[in-house]
């Protein structure tokens, strides 16, 4: 059980992924925690999230190397922000086919950039790694993790300078994927204009009946 999960920032993609790995007790592989753990001791890797680049081909394509060939993702996986380019997915490819490893599916979490600037915007996470909307999944008390009580902030690059800069990204480097997954057969459009629920629910159908 090996999939991918896409979407552009402010999918869902964090929360479906959380989900999808406690359900299926698969190993969620998110490039973007592994950078944000990353971040606090390497300044170069900082650069990159604070602006909402992306991390160098090379870097990432390396790291997500390393960690498929760790024993745990023997019961499955979920790809969460990688691959991110084309050369990340050729790379993806090559690596699976050297470790005879299939993917069942990629499922595209699909929301218009509208939607997803009003998402990130209004995002507050805890380092616990709770997510929140300050509108729509309001924590119970303002500013403090319904978890742990900890307090909520928002992530650097959610900020509105850096938003618009990771949507253009978005759009330049990773929309081509689509593309590039459609004409495997593996690529599976979800309707992220739904509820959270609604969403896990598909992609929980979609999953069981293979
Ligand atoms: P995410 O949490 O997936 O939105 O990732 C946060 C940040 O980590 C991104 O804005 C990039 O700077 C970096 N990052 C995560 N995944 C990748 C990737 N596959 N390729 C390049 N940079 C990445």
């Amino acid at each position: 059980m090996n999939y991918i999960l896409m979407g552009p920032p402010g999918a869902g993609k964090g929360t479906q992924a959380k989900k999808i790995v406690e359900k299926f007790g698969i190993v969620h592989l998110s490039t973007g925690d592994m950078f944000r753990e990353a971040k606090k001791s390497d300044e170069d890797i900082r650069k990159f999230l604070v602006s909402g680049r992306l991390v160098p081909d090379e870097i990432v394509v390396n790291m997500v190397k390393k960690r498929l060939e760790k024993d745990d993702i023997k019961k499955g996986f979920l790809l969460d922000g990688f691959p991110r380019t084309v050369n990340q997915a050729q790379e993806l490819d090559k690596m699976l086919k050297s470790e005879n490893i299939k993917i069942d599916a990629v499922f595209f979490i699909d929301v218009h950039f509208e939607e997803a600037v009003k998402r990130i915007s209004g995002r507050r996470v805890c380092s616990c790694g709770a997510s929140y909307h300050v509108n729509f999944i309001p924590p119970k008390v303002k500013g403090k993790c319904d978890v742990c009580n900890g307090e909520l902030i928002q992530r650097s690059d959610d900020k509105e300078n850096v938003v618009k800069d990771r949507l253009d990204v978005y759009k330049k480097q990773t929309s081509p994927l689509i593309d590039y997954y459609k004409k495997t057969g593996l690529f599976v459009n979800i309707d992220g204009l739904k509820s959270e629920s609604e969403v896990f629910k598909e992609i929980k159908k979609y999953i069981e009946a293979k």
